[in-house]
């Protein structure tokens, strides 16, 4: 269920007009029930790549925590470390290696344990690849290997990880790259890479490298009321003013909010003499649009559960902490 009474940021020509903390001092009234009945979410589009959702009745902090979590706390796997036996590419070991990094890699993180400085690689905490290419011309005069792709990085099971994650059927890991046509380098006869490197756990916070989205954003959603009648040759010039086509003319020839999401809050349907005072614009304060652009080693949705759970678990920590500190004191 959502709130009842939509509360509205007004958007004057200046700017906002009533701020956001005003709009939310009932806020201090939250508790989890109250958050459950106001809480409403509502899947706009969904591809293995991108969801966008809706979620109403929630306070910005709740919303923008979870934003942050998807961006920088969710784990997942990343090559850290890369052996370089041999490089004669025009690309130096260091430009390489960082390439390297930012190749996506297909594992659940979960599956993985944190390597500490001092562990040795294992199955447990880390997948090792091999790239071990050479540059020639066959007989024919082709160049061979002049592309590297990230096809060409050979993944290389440790300890159990042939039993845990190889499928017999498919003759296929269940773990390895997200794409295998990501160009990695240019060669020519006579250059060669010989490497091995091994990916750990880790989160966007140490590196963007870890972070599972391409990015997570919201926008309000904005509210447009026409409060005086517009229509004839005003209709029309409202509608050209606006640059993304958010007003339209119905068929008496009035003007009319079309879709409203298209509003990017520019101003210039009121910064215009003739309509400031028959527009009123707006913004939902608690209606949000939500997008989470996946970088493919997980689903979109998967990864609004995984921010879930580490906000779980940051909510455990502190109260436990509170409650350690609340009992000192007694
Ligand atoms: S604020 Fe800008 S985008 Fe929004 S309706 Fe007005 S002119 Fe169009």
């Amino acid at each position: 269920m959502s709130s009842k009474k939509q509360k509205i940021i007004k958007i004057t020509t200046e700017g906002l007009k009533n701020n956001y903390i005003e709009n939310y001092s009932d806020s201090l009234n939250w508790t989890p029930e109250i958050f459950d009945k106001m809480t409403e979410i509502e899947i706009k589009s969904k591809t293995d790549e991108e969801l966008v959702f809706d979620i109403k009745g929630v306070d910005p902090t709740i919303v923008n925590t979870l934003r942050r979590i998807m961006i920088a706390e969710v784990p997942t796997m990343a090559i850290e470390t890369v052996m370089i036996n041999q490089n004669t590419s025009i690309i130096p070991d260091e430009v390489l290696a960082h390439r390297l990094g930012l190749i996506p890699i297909l594992a659940d993180a979960n599956n993985f344990i944190e390597k500490k400085p001092d562990d040795e690689f294992n199955d447990k905490n880390s997948m090792k690849f091999i790239l071990k290419v050479n540059c020639y011309k066959d007989k024919d005069g082709q160049l061979i290997n002049e592309n590297i792709f990230s096809k060409d990085l050979i993944f290389e099971p440790q300890g159990d990880q042939k039993k845990k994650y190889y499928n017999s059927e498919t003759k296929r890991y269940s773990i390895g790259l997200v794409h295998d046509d990501i160009l990695i380098n240019k060669l020519t006869t006579g250059m060669e890479i010989d490497l091995e490197c091994y990916c750990t756990k880790g989160i966007g916070r140490t590196h963007a490298k870890w972070s599972p989205v391409c990015t997570a954003y919201y926008k309000l959603i904005n509210k447009i009321n026409i409060l005086k009648e517009i229509n004839g040759n005003n209709a029309e010039e409202l509608r050209q003013i606006c640059p993304k086509g958010v007003y339209i003319i119905n068929k008496k020839g009035k003007a009319e909010v079309g879709n409203v999401r298209e509003c990017t809050s520019c101003r210039e349907c009121i910064r215009a003499e003739k309509f400031k005072e028959s527009i009123e614009l707006g913004k939902i304060a608690d209606h949000y649009e939500f997008h989470i652009e996946s970088v493919g080693m997980y689903k979109p949705e998967s990864i609004f559960f995984r921010a879930i759970e580490v906000l779980k678990e940051k909510i455990n920590i502190w109260s436990k902490l509170l409650k350690e500190k609340a009992n000192n004191k007694k």
